[in-house]
This record gives structure tokens, sequence and C-alpha cells, in this order.
């Protein structure tokens, strides 16, 4: 059996006072969901997150990380730092920190192994641009993302990965793929990793859909074999819907 897994992705918002405010909330209206439930704050609030949920279930994430130990790199926040701080799940190759921030494959292979060093759960995201579904490149894109940016991982590794399949063009953007488009993608993206590692790994990995999911798309969007939940961004913003999203699973 498969996880089912419902992660928010907060982005650039939500100050202190708001993250405790929408945790709260969360604690109280998210009981009966069957989903592990994972919210990723901005890093200045992490800490502070992580101690509000220490007594619930739900898991905080970083929303990205350095894949250096430390060291001159102003501005960035280390594995260890996470760790140190009871975070032990992180988002890698998000789609905005490869549009605006120019993370590559390589790099994020890289940060990859920074957070298998670590014991860190990943959420490795990677979807195709409009573009690319227009020109029918959709499969070979999220094929070669995949490849470059995480096969080289070993058997044993998979065990902390979560996929989260976001194609570009619904992101934000209030489009979202249609359940068939999301399962199509989602089957293709089991049988390329049953190729290249095998079918149990295949069959037990995670792999939640992204893109503009909300309280009246989730259901049918989830009910799709492959689809094991979502990472949802506007939507987790606010209490109701994400928990709403959350218990559509
Ligand atoms: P969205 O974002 O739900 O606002 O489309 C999804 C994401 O970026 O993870």
């Amino acid at each position: 059996m498969r996880k089912k897994i419902v992660a928010g992705n907060w982005k650039m918002n939500k100050n202190l006072a708001e993250t405790e405010t929408l945790l709260s909330e969360l604690k109280s209206k998210l009981g009966e969901t069957s989903a592990d439930i994972i919210v990723a704050p901005t890093f200045v609030n992490l800490y502070n997150a992580s101690q509000a949920l220490k007594d619930t279930t739900i898991d905080v994430a970083a929303q990205n990380m350095h894949q250096a130990e430390n060291g001159a790199f102003t501005g960035e926040i280390a594995a260890g730092m996470l760790k140190n701080i009871g975070i032990n799940t992180v988002i890698l190759g998000h789609s905005e920190r490869r549009a605006y921030f120019g993370e590559t494959d390589e790099l994020l292979a890289g940060k990859v192994d920074t957070a298998i060093k670590h014991s860190m759960r990943i959420i490795f995201c990677f979807g195709e641009e409009l573009e690319d579904r227009k020109s029918g490149n959709h499969f070979a894109v999220v094929e070669s993302q995949l490849k470059n940016g995480l096969f080289h991982i070993t058997a044993e590794n998979w065990k902390n990965v979560v996929l989260a399949y976001e194609p570009v063009w619904a992101i934000g953007t209030g489009e979202t793929a249609s359940p068939e488009q999301a399962q199509e993608m989602h089957a293709f993206i089991r049988t390329t990793i049953a190729k290249a590692f095998n079918n149990d790994i295949a069959d037990q990995v995670s792999i939640l859909y992204g893109g503009s999911v909300k309280p009246n798309n989730a259901e049918e969007i989830f009910a799709k074999e492959d689809v094991d939940g979502g990472l949802i961004g506007g939507a987790s913003l606010d209490a109701e819907s994400f928990s709403a999203i959350a218990n559509a699973i």
C-alpha cells in the first residue's frame, strides 16, 4: 500500500503570526484525514512551525536547501541546519526554483545526494512546460528530469523519496491537468521507474500531483489509480481549503 500524502507548499507567504494562526487552524480541522500531511512554511518560520506541530502527526518541510554542508554561501541554508531544528523533509526541484533561480538537473542531483546523506525525505518536483506538452514532448521532458536529477540514487534510497509531478502550465494558473492527463503521466512515471529500477520501487513510491489543486477538483484527481495525493500551493494557505483537499483523499 502506497502512502497517501497531501503537502502544502506555502512558498513566500505568511509571516510568523500568520503561520501560527494557520497551523492552529489546521490542527483543529485536519482531524480525520487518512493522508500524511506535510506543510512547508518559509525558512524563517520553520522552527516555530516544527515546535507548534511537535505533538501532532503533521510534518514540516523546507521548500529548498543548499547542497553544501556549510561555508561561504551567503543567504543559503544547509541540510544539517534543517535537521538540527527538527526538519526532516525537503522539497527539491520546484518549478519556481528551476525557472527563477536557475536550478538545473545537475544541481538538483547534488541536492538530492546531500538530502540522502542527511537521511532526509525528499519531495522531488518536476514537470513539463506548456510548449513541451503542445509539441508532444512532455513524456521525454519528464523522463529526462527524473533521469538526470534523481535516478543516480540507489534502490535503497527510494524509501526516502516522494515524487511530485507538477506541469508548469498548471501551477498557480487555475488551469489543472485533467484527472486523465495526471493519471497518464503518473502511470508513465511508474513505468519509467520500473524500467530503471524495479517493479517494487515503482509500486511503492508515492507520486503526488501538483498544479491548481482545489477543494472542487481534488477528489477526482486523487481518485486516479496512480495519483497518491497532492502538492498544494495557493489552496494550502487557507485552513478550510487545505483541510477540504486533505479530506478528499
Ligand atoms: P498551486 O501551486 O497549487 O498554487 O498551483 C502548486 C505548487 O507550486 O506546488
